[in-house]
């Protein structure tokens, strides 16, 4: 049914005239989740307490309208490294095997304080870590624009649950772009927050000085709204920002004219030929609409990779020593000893992929290799954010595409695992300079896939994005 995935204002009016009820929605969903099964996108659905909800809300639209949330009756799927009391969250490991939540992570919190129905956990990539959701323990999730392709990663299922109208919108989360090249492998926006704008209580923490919680929706619109509600200061986050929060949802697009920079060089090989033309299309139609779009050097281009990998791979090894097989999650019945409960449930819980991260995080920290990896990697993380900073001071945006490439075929990478890595080109750069960026959909390739790409700002400057991209829009 066609009204019940409007957008969230229309839903709204919906809801409140009686057209629809909660009950409906939420049933359509659920129906929805099952009739795509084979897609692979939802780890669990939360049908008993979604339907719960919807039943409760039902009656306040009738007795008390005036006491409903801005997000009464919208359906929301969260990533499944998002903590929500009572239910499981596993990041796709077998090493939360039974692990069930014990709170409920602030950015959920908030969206269910304004009446927001979640609906259940999207598959990803184990503990966030890939770019295609082919490295999860629950198997791959399938592009529901085509599902012989991947949907992106590591919220490759977040993604796949909007698209597919599983949910109105979705939470993810983005180390390196987690958020933003889901978002654009299936032709939806994605917005990564500044570092510190969204609390990461009650996120399963991968890289903990990169990592953010970012909404994906179908339109901007609901995307500011989601993201208005779910940031600000917390007590659980101390590098949650003590700043105020703009209505990133009651910005009016503004037509005064912006200055984009764009970075030279990077249109080299490796790039697909429709991603570029879709850049350059994109970056004319900016000028005709009357902002300036300049190339810049970035003389840091080729290190951002790099520098992404040494750095995340070593704050992985040190945030999933917790997982032990003592304190929660899998651990492994045949281990008698203290020693083979730690080994032997490392060895079977966690996947090859996550395996090869603590091995090289653990490399790049160890004495005698410390300084020439780490603490390198540390000053080249320094120098990118100044090289930023300072295109910043001349340049309102700088304009990405989301990914060199277009979305493969599930599997065909297997054998090239450094150029999934490097694919993560144009994505890690906002991560490693802690600012915020969005990505949009422009255009599809000859096959039918969706084409993306993002802007960046400067820290704190999500509503400058929002109110652009609602022009664009
Ligand atoms: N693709 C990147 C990686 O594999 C980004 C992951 C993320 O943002 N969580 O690490």
């Amino acid at each position: 049914m066609k009204e019940l995935t409007s957008d969230i204002k229309t839903h709204r009016q919906n809801l409140l005239s009686g057209k629809v009820s909660c009950l409906e929605t939420v049933r359509f969903f659920l129906g929805k989740i099952e009739e795509t099964q084979d897609l692979n996108i939802f780890s669990g659905v939360f049908k008993e307490r979604a339907l719960a909800q919807a039943e409760s809300l039902d009656k306040r639209i009738k007795e008390s309208p005036d006491s409903l949330g801005k997000l009464a009756g919208v359906i929301i799927s969260i990533k499944d490294n998002l903590c929500l009391t009572g239910e499981e969250v596993s990041a796709a490991s077998k090493i939360l095997e039974g692990f069930t939540s014990p709170y409920t992570a602030t950015a959920v919190e908030r969206l269910e304080a304004e009446d927001a129905i979640i609906i259940g956990r999207t598959n990803c990539d184990e503990f966030a870590m890939g770019s295609a959701n082919e490295h999860s323990f629950y198997g791959p999730t399938k592009n529901p624009v085509s599902p012989e392709h991947v949907p992106g990663g590591s919220s490759g299922g977040a993604a796949a649950s909007v698209i597919a109208d599983c949910c109105h919108i979705a939470l993810g989360s983005d180390t390196g772009g987690s958020v933003r090249q889901p978002a654009g492998f299936c032709g939806i926006y994605g917005i990564k927050p500044t570092y510190g704008r969204v609390s990461r209580h009650g996120l399963l923490a991968y890289a903990s000085s990169f990592d953010q919680i970012g909404v994906l929706g179908k339109n901007i619109e609901d995307v500011a709204l989601a993201l208005e509600i779910i940031s600000g200061e917390d007590p659980f986050d101390t590098t949650c920002a003590k700043l105020p929060v703009p209505a990133y949802s009651r910005a009016e697009s503004r037509k005064s004219p912006m200055r984009i920079a764009y970075f030279k060089g990077i249109f080299g090989e490796g790039i697909d030929q429709d991603i570029k033309d879709a850049f350059f299309k994109y970056v004319s139609e900016l000028k005709e609409a009357g902002n300036t779009a300049e190339e810049v050097d970035f003389s840091s281009s080729e290190f951002v990779v790099p520098t992404y990998y040494v750095l995340t791979t070593a704050e992985a090894s040190s945030n999933l020593s917790r997982y032990d097989g003592v304190r929660f999650g899998y651990r492994h019945p045949e281990a008698s000893t203290l020693e083979e409960v730690y080994r032997m449930s490392r060895t079977e819980g966690f996947g090859k992929e996550v395996k090869k991260r603590i091995m090289l995080g653990n490399f790049v920290l160890s004495s005698g290799y410390y300084d020439a990896y780490y603490q390198k990697a540390q000053r080249v993380r320094r120098n990118i954010q100044n090289e930023i900073t300072s295109i910043f001071q001349e340049y309102d945006f700088i304009l990405l595409p989301v990914s060199p490439v277009s979305p493969w075929k599930i599997g065909e990478k297997n054998s090239d695992p450094v150029s999934v890595y490097l694919s993560d080109i144009f994505t890690v750069t906002a991560n490693l300079a802690g600012i915020p960026a969005v990505s949009f959909p422009v255009g599809k390739h000859a096959n039918g896939l969706p084409i993306g790409l993002q802007l960046m700002a400067p820290a704190f400057k999500e509503e400058k994005l929002i109110t652009f991209l609602m022009r664009k829009a």
